[in-house]
């Protein structure tokens, strides 16, 4: 198939898809969505926590608020200019009383360029008061969204690690992008628009007020229609765009994991289908998309005729007044004075606009308001969420220095949470300091559960696991982990230079010090012989290594931690024999004088080991050195036998 009829396939079908879903129904599907995804927390919860994000940004937003009533009432005044020269400027009526003493003496052309004058004035100083109040509260929410983006890094770092799992990596990175920059946005959408257009509300009232209370009756009428417009609208969009947000995140967390996994695609020849799965869910969420825009455009339109409409409707009115009271005058049935004039006319309409804008505002961030409130919400779920392994009030501080490295399991069992059977049970060991221990066993025995125990990934269901005679929950989990280096099956590498990698176990380490841990890994030669030597990208963009060299690497950087525990999962791919040879050297001078325990796939490996430890089914069936167990005849020597027939070792 050439590239261009692929293309074509890939349109027809999601151009299908979105017929199917036409026919299954959106509105149904929207309905369940509308309740599943209900917030549980109620605004007044919400706004609370809200509030207590914002921390010392508290100040400057109050601040904000105080700038924002000044610059809204400075820049409503202005808008009396119209009247006063229409009407007493250019008609020649008595000037207001307030103006009297200050206009009174002027000729009209006086009046005119002081009205002109202190007006424009006014308008810059509004302009001038609303643009700190907006800077200092966009400054305001940068900080608070970098807090709150932090806070929510180091919160859900902490999380047990199958919650993370269970996370998909779009989740994680949709969740500190979209989630946790909700607060920042609540600052515009909470705080500052409602409030500013509740002052622009009251304050354009009440100069309507005093203008004309008659129509004022007439322009308040419109309030409930726009109010019930606005419920209406906002019931129907929320649902699209919960539906178009929750799409997105699923086609995000597939697409990584799509291109985590590359190889895989292109190996079992799913590239085009994968393809075709993206573009799927694309136009999934395009139609609601497009449905969403249908209601925001028609809510668009609508105030884009309500505004001319009631414009006009007011101006019939009023025009019909001033042509009314003209002739009642007249007749001298009205006193002069009690007249509605062109400039009050003028001056209303004007005051309506104000009033209606803010109106018009609020409605169009209202959906801006729901998905940071949605946002917000799942912020606060996340900081709900218990981190793992908080330290407890009895925790003892462990000084690195003095760490001997005897482990200890007593009674240990360990069930994986969601499942029922043990992956461990009643283990029972004393590793004494320095010993190498190796962990063999047929595939899902339990020695991948065992060393995460020692890592302390997680804590044992049953039983304790102590460190030198501590037990291990009652040390912080980060002082731990420091005095523990870990060498893992698929070494995993960042995308960034040879030296950064090493040092990933400690960040002092001077130059000298990482080229020493590379030496020590047999890996500084082949490092040297890079161009840009310990500069040397690693990944996408850089130099690619083989499995040998990415092991030593990761040796190197276990030994720059100087470690008192080591954990290793011994690569079970075979080398070269020159890589093979290097390795074993490298992983002697990393186990030599500490706590090991290696989950041993060479016998090599294992021959060497002080104790082996012989795990099937969750328990430890046999345990010795390699002599004593082949001298025993159990499991171990069968083993032992089979991999001798297999081939010898390198
Ligand atoms: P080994 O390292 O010896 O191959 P593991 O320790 O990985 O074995 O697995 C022991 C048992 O625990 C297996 O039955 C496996 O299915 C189960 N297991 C491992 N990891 C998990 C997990 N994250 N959640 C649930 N069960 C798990």
């Amino acid at each position: 198939m050439s590239s261009s009829d692929s293309s074509r396939a890939r349109f027809e079908a999601s151009k299908e898809t979105m017929r199917e879903r036409a026919r299954a129904g959106v509105q149904l599907q929207l309905d369940g969505e509308e309740k599943s995804l209900k917030r549980e927390r109620g605004f007044k919860e919400l706004f609370k926590a809200f509030w207590a994000l914002l921390g010392q940004e508290r100040r400057p937003i109050v601040g904000v608020l105080a700038l924002m009533t000044v610059s809204t009432v400075l820049g409503l005044a202005p808008l009396y200019a119209p009247k006063l020269v229409l009407d007493n400027v250019v008609d020649g009526r008595p000037l207001p009383g307030v103006l009297e003493p200050s206009l009174g003496a002027l000729t009209a052309r006086g009046q005119l360029f002081w009205i002109l004058g202190v007006s424009l004035s006014l308008t810059v100083l509004a302009l001038l008061v609303g643009l700190v109040g907006r800077w200092i509260a966009t400054r305001a929410a940068k900080r608070v969204a970098i807090d709150v983006r932090g806070e929510a890094f180091e919160h859900a770092s902490r999380l047990p690690l199958h919650r993370l799992t269970s996370m998909s990596s779009g989740g994680t990175s949709s969740l500190l992008r979209d989630d946790a920059g909700a607060p920042a946005a609540l600052i515009g959408e909470m705080l500052l628009n409602p409030w500013g257009a509740l002052v622009q509300l009251t304050g354009s009232v009440i100069m309507l007020l005093i203008v004309d209370a008659r129509l004022v009756l007439a322009a308040v009428a419109l309030v409930p229609i726009i109010w019930i417009t606005h419920r209406t609208w906002i019931r129907r969009i929320r649902p699209m765009w919960r539906e178009t947000r929750k799409i997105r995140r699923e086609v995000d967390g597939h697409t990584t994991q799509v291109f985590g996994g590359i190889r895989i695609v292109r190996a079992f020849g799913r590239r085009r289908s994968e393809a075709t799965r993206y573009v799927r869910g694309q136009a999934h969420q395009t139609r609601f998309e497009l449905l969403a825009w249908w209601w925001m455009r028609g809510v668009d339109t609508a105030w884009a005729i309500a505004i001319p409409a009631s414009t006009a409707a007011l101006l019939c009115y009023g025009a019909l007044r001033i042509i009314g009271d003209a002739a009642l005058l007249e007749s001298g049935q009205m006193q002069p004075g009690q007249e509605l004039t062109i400039g009050s006319l003028v001056l209303f309409l004007t005051y309506l606009t104000a009033m209606l804008g803010p109106l018009a505002t609020l409605a169009a961030t209202a959906t801006g308001l729901q998905n940071s409130l949605a946002g917000l919400d799942r912020v606060l779920d996340l900081f709900a969420e218990e981190e793992d392994m908080p330290t407890p009030a009895d925790a003892v501080e462990l000084d690195l220095e003095s760490v001997v490295g005897a482990i200890k399991l007593e009674g240990v069992s360990f069930t994986y949470p969601g499942t029922e059977t043990p992956a461990l049970a009643d283990l029972e060991l004393d590793v004494a300091a320095g010993t190498t221990v190796a962990l063999v066993g047929p595939s899902g025995a339990g020695k991948t559960t065992l060393c995460n125990l020692i890592a302390r990934f997680f804590d044992p269901t049953a039983g304790t696991v102590t460190l030198d005679g501590t037990d291990l929950k009652r040390i912080p989990v980060d002082d731990y982990r420091r005095a523990l280096a870990l060498v893992e099956q698929d070494v995993f590498l960042f995308d960034a230079s040879i030296g950064e990698n090493v040092a990933y176990s400690r960040r002092d380490a001077s130059k000298a010090e990482i080229r020493r841990a590379l030496e020590r890994a047999n890996a500084l030669e082949f490092v040297d012989k890079l161009p840009e030597g310990l500069d040397a990208r690693i990944g996408e963009r850089g130099v690619k290594l083989s499995g040998g060299q990415r092991q030593r690497l990761a040796i190197a950087r276990a030994l720059l931690a100087e470690p008192r525990l080591l954990i290793l999962d011994e690569a079970t791919s075979s080398l070269d024999t020159e890589n093979e040879l290097l390795i074993q050297a490298s992983l002697s001078e990393l186990m030599r004088g500490r706590t090991s325990f290696v989950i041993a796939h060479r016998l090599s490996t294992i021959r060497q080991a002080d104790l082996i430890l012989v795990i099937d089914a969750g328990r430890i069936v046999e345990r010795g050195t390699h002599e004593e167990l082949i001298e025993a005849g159990g499991v171990y020597q069968g083993m032992v036998a089979m991999q001798t027939q297999r081939g010898p070792e390198p």
